[in-house]
């Protein structure tokens, strides 16, 4: 049995008409010869309407009922695209989350997949059936239903695709594949017909929302072929493979701006051994993620420390600070919500020295101040002002030629 999981987006289901039109690219693919599992997403915008909803009560919406309440949305897709390929004369199924099992930890709102029943799927394949599973959603070992942070239903997919054997997960969006920067902020990005895992992943992690950042990790540890295409024209799309699949390789990959982030500096820290993690511990304790963290020295024997937090933590890590800083007898705190973060990513930087001089200097060209830099072996990071998002994304995309075809940056 050839298989292939097929994801649609919130987009590609907003309205019935969008549905009959998947229903009938489900058509054409089991015309092929495959057996088709969908992942579907909800409608556009249905998401944020039950999260607004949920505002009414609490301020941010957490926990076991914010996931009773967002997992409808996609349990309305899989009714009416199961409906849909009825009346097309396709045999077809729907399932929840709970119903295929897929089982998850019991993080409520981010939770992770830990094991998938494929064995209703698989029968429902044998017989013939195309099999519709909202995406998104899970259920933890006592029954709750779980769901597995936005853009959840990517990985969906490719769970479902890993635990199938799946020939090609397929991510079907309103682009048309992964392109070298967001194609709604520089309209000469470029699309990239194939990009490394480890590339995929570190341009999900930094702010291309195109995929899941978790849909790469699975895909990469399961080596799922990913491919992301567009819903609306037809097209190769990007396929998302290992590297050795990848016969010629760019210096730089993508360009990507991340606008999730704040900073926060305390001042004036005496400086001696365990500051950082006095900082950090109590940070860390209150489950606060830390991304990019800087510690200077001043002549004074005393130091700045300074790291970015998510936006949504940046209020709850302020008041940890203030606290800090009158038992740690530091100058004061600062912090700034208007920055953010563009990257540069590509395994080609591995076997090139003086890209991120480039990088400084092409920000530089344009007076963008860098705040903060952090490199690792494929990305460049630096933190600058909001204002210059759009700007500083411009100029690095030119910089390294990811407007043009490959291998001229
Ligand atoms: P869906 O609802 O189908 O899951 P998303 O909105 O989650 O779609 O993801 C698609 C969007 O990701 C595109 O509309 C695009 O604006 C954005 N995006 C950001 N970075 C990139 C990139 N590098 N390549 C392609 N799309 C990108
Ligand atoms: N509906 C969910 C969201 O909007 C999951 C998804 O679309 O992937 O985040
Ligand atoms: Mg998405």
């Amino acid at each position: 049995m050839k298989i292939v999981v097929q994801k649609f987006g919130g987009t590609s289901v907003a309205d019935t008409e969008r549905i009959s039109a998947i229903a009938e690219r489900i058509a054409a693919t089991c015309a092929d010869g495959y057996s088709v599992v969908v992942v579907v997403s909800a409608m556009a915008g249905e998401t944020d309407r039950l999260l607004t909803l949920a505002k009414a009560f609490a301020e941010q919406p957490r926990g076991r009922e914010l996931d009773v309440l967002l997992s409808t949305g996609e349990q309305v897709t899989i009714a009416l695209l199961a409906m849909a390929l009825n009346k097309i004369g396709m045999s077809a199924v729907s399932y929840t989350g709970s119903q295929v099992q897929i089982l998850t930890d019991k993080v409520h709102n981010k939770a992770r997949i830990v094991r998938i029943d494929d064995a209703n799927v698989l029968g429902d394949l044998e017989r013939g059936r195309v099999v519709v599973v909202a995406g998104f959603q899970g259920v933890d070992e006592a029954g709750n239903i779980t769901t597995l942070g936005r853009g959840g239903s990517d990985t969906t997919a490719v769970a479902l695709a890993a635990a199938l054997k799946a020939d090609e997960c397929q991510i079907y969006t309103d682009v048309d594949g992964v392109y070298t920067t967001d194609p709604r902020i520089v309209p000469e990005a470029r699309r990239l017909e194939r990009v490394t895992y480890e590339e995929m992943l570190e341009m999900a992690s930094l702010g291309a929302k195109v995929l899941q950042i978790r849909s790469v990790e699975f895909a990469s540890k399961y080596k799922v072929n990913l491919r992301v295409l567009s819903s609306f024209e037809s097209g190769q799309g990007t396929l998302i493979t290992a590297e050795e699949n990848i016969m010629e390789q760019a210096l730089i990959s993508g360009v990507t701006l991340n606008r999730d982030e704040a900073q926060l500096v305390l001042t004036g820290v005496p400086d001696r051994p365990g500051v950082a993690s006095n900082i950090l511990g109590p940070v860390a304790a209150a489950n606060i993620e830390v991304d990019m963290i800087l510690q200077n020295t001043g002549a004074d024997g005393a130091t700045d420390f300074t790291f970015t937090v998510h936006r949504n933590d940046y209020d709850q890590a302020l008041e940890i600070l203030e606290r800090l800083a009158i038992e740690m007898n530091a100058r004061g705190v600062t912090g700034d919500k208007t920055i953010v973060k563009i990257s540069i990513v590509g395994v080609g930087m591995r076997s090139h020295a003086g890209i991120a001089a480039r990088m400084f200097r092409a920000l530089a060209d344009e007076s963008i101040n860098i705040r903060m830099i952090s490199t690792s072996e494929i990305k460049i990071s630096v933190v600058v002002d909001e204002k210059y998002s759009e700007l500083g994304v411009r100029s690095l995309h030119s910089e390294f030629g990811l407007e043009n075809e490959l291998e001229s940056n």
